[in-house]
Parts: C-alpha cells; structure tokens; sequence
C-alpha cells in the first residue's frame, strides 16, 4: 500500500464513529517507559460498538492494530507504529459489583478495582493494588503479585474479534498460566472482565493493601519513568537459580547504564529511563544482561516486558533482541 493510500484510509476511519482519534500521537506519552515514537492514529473508544466498528475496519483494510492499556508493560519502537493504536482507559472505565461479582470494563484502573473490591467487602484483590495498569492489560497479562494472578479469580472475559463480533471466554477458554493467556494469541481485544470473590473482611482487606503498597515504595524505583520487572519470574525459576533481579545484582550490573537507559539502584530487575532513553538503548541493554547471565550461571532470561514493532506486532522484548 502507498503511503498516500495509508493515510487516506486512516482519515476515512478518523470520520467513522470510532471514539476520539489523535494522529501522530506520540507513544512515549502514552507508556510508562516514556519511550516511543509517533502512533500513524491512537484510537480512545468509549463503548463496545466503537470498538467494533474500528476493529471491522483495520481488518478489512490489512491496517496494523495494537490495544493498550497504560502502557506499564510496554517497550515501543523509536519509529513508532505505522498503524493504529487502540486505546482503552478512562472512557472505557465503568464498573459494577453485585454480591460476589465485579464487572469491569477493560479500561478501569487496576489500583482502584481493588479498593472498589476492598470497599464491598469483597476478597482477593488485595495482590494488585499497586499495578498501575488497567484492567485489559492486567488480565491479558494474567498479572499479579505474591504468587497469585488475576486468573484465579476470572469468571468470564469479554472480547471483541478481530472481525469485529464480541465473544465471550470462560476461565478455562483463556487458559491461564503465569503470565501467560490465550487472550494473547487471540488478536482480540478485552473489552469486559467478570470477576467472581470471596467475602472478607474490610479492614483485613486494607491492611493487607497498605502493607503491599508500603513494600513497593521501599523496593521499587516508582519516581524514575519504568516498566516494571523487566524479567519473567517464576516460581520454578526462584526454586532452581533465583529471582532475576538477584541473579542480576549478583553480577554486578546495578548502575550498568546504555544510553539513557539504566539497570536500576534500587532493584535490578527494573530499567529506568534516566532521561533521553531510546527503545535501542533499552534492547542493547536487555542482550548485555541476558549475556552476562549466560555465561555466568547457564540461564536464559525470557522478558515479561512486552516489545510493539512498527509493524504493530507484539512478544516479549527478548525477541526483538540481537540474537546471541
Ligand atoms: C512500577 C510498576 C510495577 C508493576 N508491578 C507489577 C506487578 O506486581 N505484577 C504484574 O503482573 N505486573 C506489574 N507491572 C506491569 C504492568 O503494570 C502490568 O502488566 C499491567 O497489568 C499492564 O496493564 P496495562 O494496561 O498497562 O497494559 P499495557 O502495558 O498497555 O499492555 C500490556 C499487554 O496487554 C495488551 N492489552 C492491554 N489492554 C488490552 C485489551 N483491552 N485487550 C487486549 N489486549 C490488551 C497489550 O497489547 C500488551 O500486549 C508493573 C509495572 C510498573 C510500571
């Protein structure tokens, strides 16, 4: 396609009923890294139609489609997307809770899921208080902290198709596993998640998010822009070699810095943007870490931070690292 016809059908579909439409917007905005180039169109719908009108669309025409959240998990490419980024936040953040059940759109915000959980007496939650991510991004994600994940309480997600018709996915369809959902192979979009919980009690509830958030603040490095841990976890990975952010202090590389991007101080398993990073800056130092713990101790780091190509497509940045 030439580029003229790019833009014109990406100005044919800013005229359809999609939901507030920005060109060129730039990404780094729109992440946590504040990292990125420009997005050819970012797309913020507010209800279900909108969305499925613009996923009709981008199929029809072959047009690059990439849903986001916050962006907390994301690295995108310095070029950008030469497509369209859907977006799904504030507009598309309603949320209902009837006896033991929460529904939520995918653009809530997942900190105030879990008060709004903690507020009804509900259960469960108290793990994600402190991602600051939506609701979409943290199921797809199949997020979570303290050995659990959001799977666990997941009744039904809701998801719009790539050709546009909504769907709905049982626990067991979306086949979760840590980090890991078949939502991500899906090329669908979250659009509402029903969550089933427990009874507790209220004040319980809150200490234990108190305590979570008072842990964060001592670990993490939460004022310097960042991804989260960049490393995948796992509890087979503590029980055999470790966490990755001691593996990764143990050889040395706090401080170790690319660019504008840098092993972070306080916890090695986070990046921090010191100002000026680029996505090359983040993917350089990502190959030199998994290297050095190579050759140290045998094992291969796999990212839990996600990459977006210009092409609008999505893995774990590892993939999109020089191969060794
Ligand atoms: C300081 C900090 C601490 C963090 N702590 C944790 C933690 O303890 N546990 C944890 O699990 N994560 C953590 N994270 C990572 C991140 O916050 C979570 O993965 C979060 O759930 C991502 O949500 P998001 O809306 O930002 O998704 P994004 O980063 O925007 O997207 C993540 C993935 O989900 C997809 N996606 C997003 N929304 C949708 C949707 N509606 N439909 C389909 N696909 C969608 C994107 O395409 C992408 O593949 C942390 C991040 C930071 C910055």
């Amino acid at each position: 396609m030439t580029n003229a016809a790019h833009v014109s059908l990406l100005t044919e579909l800013s005229r359809l009923d999609v939901g507030q439409c920005t060109f060129a917007a730039p990404l780094a905005e729109y992440c946590t890294w504040r990292i990125g180039g420009p997005a050819d169109l970012l797309v913020e719908p507010q209800n279900i139609a909108q969305i499925q009108r613009l996923r009709r669309f981008a199929s029809e025409h072959a047009l690059p489609l990439v849903t986001i959240g916050q962006g907390s998990n994301l690295l995108f490419s310095d070029a950008g997307v030469r497509g369209i980024v859907l977006r799904l936040g504030q507009r598309f953040a309603r949320l209902a809770i009837k006896e033991d059940r929460i529904t939520a759109e995918a653009g809530v915000w997942i900190p105030g899921l879990a008060r709004k959980a903690q507020q009804a007496g509900l259960t469960g939650l108290e793990h994600i208080v402190g991602i600051p991510g939506t609701v979409g991004g943290l199921v797809l994600m199949n997020g979570g902290s303290h050995r659990q994940c959001i799977g666990d309480l997941v009744e039904r997600v809701t998801l719009v198709t790539p050709d546009g018709e909504t769907q709905e996915l049982s626990a067991t369809a979306c086949d979760f596993s840590y980090r890991h959902s078949a939502l991500q192979e899906s090329g669908g979009v979250v659009v509402r998640v029903d969550l089933l919980c427990p009874r507790g009690d209220r004040r319980a509830i809150r200490q234990v998010m108190l305590a979570d958030l008072r842990e964060r603040r001592g670990k993490f490095p939460l004022h310097t822009p960042n991804c989260g841990s960049v490393f995948l976890s796992s509890a087979a990975m503590h029980a055999s070699v470790g966490p990755p952010g001691r593996i990764i202090e143990e050889r040395g590389l706090k401080g170790r810095r690319v660019g504008g991007a840098e092993v972070s101080l306080q916890h090695a398993n986070f990046i921090v943007n010191r100002g000026g990073a680029t996505a090359e800056d983040v993917l350089t130092l990502i190959t030199a870490i998994r290297a050095e713990v190579r050759n140290a101790i045998g094992f291969e780091l796999d990212c839990e931070v996600r990459y977006v190509s210009p092409e609008g497509e999505i893995g774990p940045a590892h993939r999109a690292c020089p191969r060794p």
